[in-house]
């Protein structure tokens, strides 16, 4: 049997070998503790600083702005709750996008819990948040505000460089997700004036469960983690060497080659969505123009998101029903409701997310086992009237 065609990178990207080689040394004889004065010592802190710099390049940032962390999450929750808990008792308000993934969605509520006033900003049926009401949403006593830079479900890219500008002229700290968006659409934080933003190692090729926030000099934040006070007292606890190397070594081969991933996933990406367009009722959700290079997100009328990918999965392809962190949940996304989509048809969406090593012949094969699936599936469905 051939191997499976992986179609689900939004979800996860695959290791990259050389990032592998990277990290293998500070697996073995080379490990040490970066706090250590020894030549362990040593050589893990090396690695812990060629990797900042690294991650640094890739968003034009300066090495000592970068917080490593144990992952998206954990750094979109260190820049909401962390912004929010540093600021005077007179500054209790929050301004949030409808789209968020959920680590700065549940971190948000969790600061409504603690008593903070929170705006959610909606969104077209694209997904894009209008500036001109954001603009208006931000108060005196606004103590951040937070818009993804793209959107880990549809795929569409928001206009984060005009809600920093907004947000910069009225002093009011930005976050910006960056987890998809990072090593697809050019960053570069000297241009746009985002507070902090995040970024995570296994979107970039890099390993799982390392992560990484600028932080702007000059921001200040409470940490969430208390201890040794590694990472500038921000993120206490003894540095994830194997996975900050990886980080660091993925980074950098996002910048070098982000040109050439581009292009090849956006010819992938294309002619997905005019394959899939040719089978009645499939529609592309997200915005056209402004979207990630790798991604397609679908509603596929009458079917079932699960019984399409499992399908899928049984003709030997993988993709994503929904978001990656919410799927096997149960629940409409918030995105696709926030985007208008009625809520029986949030239930028959499917995201294919390309990579960089996928190929047009496994794509061309894809289309034709996705139309097949989609009939097959039709046949079967009360939901399907044709
Ligand atoms: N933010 C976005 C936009 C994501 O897509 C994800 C993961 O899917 C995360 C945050 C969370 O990242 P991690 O899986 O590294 O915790």
């Amino acid at each position: 049997m051939t191997d499976p065609v992986y179609l689900d990178n939004a979800a996860t990207t695959p290791l990259d070998p050389r990032v592998l080689e990277a990290m293998l040394p500070h697996l073995g004889g080379r490990r040490g503790n970066p706090s250590s004065l020894h030549a362990f010592g040593d050589s893990a802190r090396e690695g812990l600083e060629e990797a900042r710099a690294g991650v640094a390049s890739l968003i034009g940032a300066s090495p000592g702005e970068i917080v490593f962390t144990s992952g998206g999450t954990e750094s979109d929750d260190l820049a909401v709750l962390g912004l929010a808990r540093s600021a005077g008792p007179d500054k209790r308000h929050a301004v949030v996008s409808c789209v968020e993934h959920a680590a700065v969605r549940e971190a948000t509520k969790r600061l409504q819990s603690e008593g903070f006033e929170v705006s959610w900003i909606g969104v077209d049926e694209d997904g894009l948040v209008d500036p001109a009401e954001f603009a208006a949403s931000l108060r005196r006593d606004t103590v951040l505000a937070a818009v993804m830079w793209a959107n880990n479900e549809v795929g569409t890219v928001e206009p984060v460089l005009e809600l920093a500008d907004i947000c910069a002229a009225k002093d009011v700290p930005f976050h910006a997700d960056a987890v998809q968006a990072a090593g697809r659409v050019p960053i570069d934080v000297s241009e746009t004036p985002v507070s902090t933003l995040a970024l995570s190692g296994h979107k970039l090729y890099g390993p799982q469960g390392i992560g990484a926030l600028y932080v702007r000099e000059g921001v200040s934040l409470e940490p969430i983690v208390y201890g040794g006070g590694q990472e500038k007292g921000l993120r206490s606890g003894t540095e994830n060497v194997v996975g900050i190397v990886g980080l660091g070594t993925a980074a950098r081969l996002a910048r070098e080659e982000m040109d050439d991933r581009v292009t090849h996933e956006r010819e992938l990406r294309d002619r997905i969505m005019a394959g899939v367009e040719e089978i009645p009722d499939v529609l592309v959700n997200g915005h056209r123009g402004r979207r990630l290079s790798n991604n397609v997100h679908l509603t596929v009328s009458g079917v079932q998101a699960e019984s399409l990918v499992l399908f899928l999965d049984s003709l030997g392809y993988a993709v994503g029903s929904g978001s990656a962190c919410s799927s096997g949940g149960h629940k409409a996304s918030p995105v696709l409701l926030a985007m208008g989509l009625p809520e029986r048809e949030a239930f028959s969406v499917v995201r294919i997310t390309v990579g960089k090593d996928n190929t047009l012949e496994e794509v061309d094969d894809f289309l034709e086992a996705f139309s097949t699936a989609v009939a097959q599936l039709r046949e079967l469905s009360p939901l399907y009237a044709g």
